[in-house]
């Protein structure tokens, strides 16, 4: 008996190689998914002298319509802080 030349043992050769085949690009595919990223809190502020905005990494004590006092990095003045937020960082291995 010939059955088109395959017989079960290819068969199950060609469906477990395909199996191992799959297997490995799912977990590559996954493994680029895989980015680590760590959120961080940051807290925008605004130069009340010289309207220049920035942002810095949050500071324990920061709240909204707080004033830093000589925070601005461009003329030293003082800064008001207009928001509080979290960004996700993607941190490459
Ligand atoms: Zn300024």
């Amino acid at each position: 008996m010939s059955i088109s030349g395959l017989d079960p043992f290819t068969l199950i050769t060609i469906a477990l190689a395909l199996f191992v085949l799959a297997y490995i690009a799912a977990l590559s595919l996954g493994g680029r998914r895989k980015e680590m990223k760590v959120k961080k809190t940051f807290t925008k502020l605004k130069c009340v002298n010289c309207d220049h905005e920035f942002e810095r990494e949050f500071r324990e004590g920061d709240y909204v319509g707080k004033k830093v006092e000589n925070g601005c990095p461009k003329c030293d003045g003082d800064a008001l802080i207009t928001a509080i937020y979290i960004k996700e960082l993607e941190v490459n291995r």
